[in-house]
């Protein structure tokens, strides 16, 4: 069955004006998010991939910007949106969970109300007693008894709070949560049971989660496809079992081999992927990752890349699996 696009990404860039220099943090990035899908963006500190997960909910403030592109949800280019709009898109339609829902959650305010007035705010025709029904309903099917509507933040776990975070994007019926290090700050345990609620939540709900994350174990268990980043450019995109097995992109093959255990051979040696990420003031011409590349070649250094499909649904941006002047016959 052909898969629905929720969101087409087109040609988006996300520049920081800093005193040393505009920093490109975002490079003409492209990639569609499909309804209900499960999608883990990885990459290493300083990607641009929680610049690129802000985005998309237009929450980069000054002095950032999105220098370019557009962001097609359900076809409408959320770029186009006033102010009203945005916040209505925002709770509607698209929500926001952070590494640390604690600078989210209003630490003088209990649960019900950060759920009733997430409502409220959207719909003022909703009467306080309805909101509270659906609140009560809401946090039951999110695992957490309706006691704990009466606590306030500091009063819950930190996985607790994750899942209150997630309702209040949920309660809306909100088609897309943008999940940036949400179970970073969790232990493993909790982490793991974090993990596995959010799936439920997905096959419940027909959510999309865009999961911004470093830990590619948790990718490997959750998502439906993996998009790799690397100083600003999406370098790999496609389905998580297909990358897994065969990555295309050099990074990318550096990235899961220095992982412990993603192929639970204890004999393998853990890759140490050599040199350092750019400075994105002053990024390397061509392909940004050519310094650090194994595979490079005369063009890397000169010319950027494409980001290709090199079979259905699998993107790569590498000079390897395209035509260039310098290659051989
Ligand atoms: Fe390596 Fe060249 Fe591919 Fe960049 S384009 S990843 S330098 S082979």
């Amino acid at each position: 069955m052909a898969k629905k696009v929720l969101a087409s990404i087109k040609d988006l860039s996300v520049t920081y004006h800093t005193r040393i220099g505009p920093v490109s943090a975002v490079d003409h990035v492209s990639f569609d998010i499909y309804k209900g899908e499960i999608l883990g963006l990885v990459g290493e500190s300083g990607c641009g991939k929680s610049t690129l997960g802000k985005a998309l909910l237009r929450m980069i403030d000054p002095p950032g910007e999105i220098s370019s592109g557009e962001i097609l949800f359900d076809g409408e280019n959320i770029m186009d949106y006033d102010d009203k709009r945005l916040r209505d898109f925002r709770g509607r339609k698209a929500s926001m969970i952070f590494q640390d829902p604690m600078t989210s959650l209003n630490p003088v305010q209990r649960i019900d109300d950060h759920l009733i007035e997430a409502i409220k705010v959207h719909e003022p025709q909703t009467n306080r007693e309805a909101a509270l029904t659906r609140s009560k309903t809401m946090i039951e099917r999110l695992g957490i008894g309706i006691n704990r509507l009466i606590s306030y933040p500091h009063q819950l776990s930190g996985g607790m709070r994750q899942r209150v975070m997630t309702g209040i994007g949920l309660i809306l019926n909100a088609d897309l949560i943008v999940a940036d290090e949400a179970t970073t700050s969790l232990d493993v345990i909790v982490e793991a049971k974090l993990a596995d609620q959010l799936r439920e939540i997905r096959d419940e709900f027909g959510v999309s989660l865009l999961m911004i994350t470093h830990n590619i174990a948790l990718v490997a268990e959750m998502a439906d496809r993996i998009a790799v980043m690397y100083a600003g450019h999406m370098i790999e995109i496609g389905d998580i079992y297909k990358v897994f097995e065969n990555p295309k992109h050099p990074y990318t093959q550096g990235l899961l081999a220095s992982v412990p255990n993603i192929r639970f051979d204890e004999q393998e040696q853990l890759y140490k992927m050599p040199g350092e990420p750019p400075n994105l003031t002053h990024p390397p011409k061509g392909c940004r990752f050519h310094p650090r590349c194994p595979h490079a070649m005369p063009i890397c250094s000169e010319q950027e890349p494409n980001l290709i499909e090199v079979e259905k649904d699998w993107m790569v941006h590498c000079w390897l699996y395209q035509d260039h002047p310098t290659r051989e016959s």
